[in-house]
């Protein structure tokens, strides 16, 4: 499962940071380095979030928290395979443990990237 470079900007603008635009600028020294053009990051500051590493994973869930819409997503992750999430007939949503396993890839880092991938395809569907 590939994230293309439409997924982690998504991603990242959703964790509120900035999917960087670098060019190169040249100090008074005549040595090039690279400028981000939108937020001014430069050098070591212009770095890309690769969305394949727990930290990644962790500030993504943290944001659906921060804005409100942990519970939403839960929903979207309904029926999706590996989930054991439920919603009962009064739409409450019933998680079983395996359920977080899965979600945060406790014993399978390597299915980080499939997880974001289902996390933009989300932001994608709720617009
Ligand atoms: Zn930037």
């Amino acid at each position: 499962m590939q994230l293309t470079d439409d997924d982690r900007k998504l991603l990242t603008e959703y964790i509120g940071e900035c999917f960087h635009n670098p060019s190169i600028a040249k100090d008074s020294l005549g040595y090039s380095f690279a400028l981000c053009e939108k937020c001014g990051a430069n050098r070591s500051g212009v770095t890309f979030r690769p969305f394949t590493t727990p930290a990644d994973l962790h500030a993504v869930y943290s944001a659906m928290v921060e804005k409100g819409e942990w519970e939403r997503f839960l929903n979207y992750c309904e029926g999706k395979p590996g989930s054991y999430i439920y919603l009962d007939d009064y739409g409450h949503i019933h998680i079983q443990p395996q359920t977080f396993a899965w979600l945060f890839c406790l014993a399978c880092p390597e299915q980080i990237p499939e997880r974001m991938k289902m996390v933009a395809e989300w932001i994608r569907e709720r617009g």
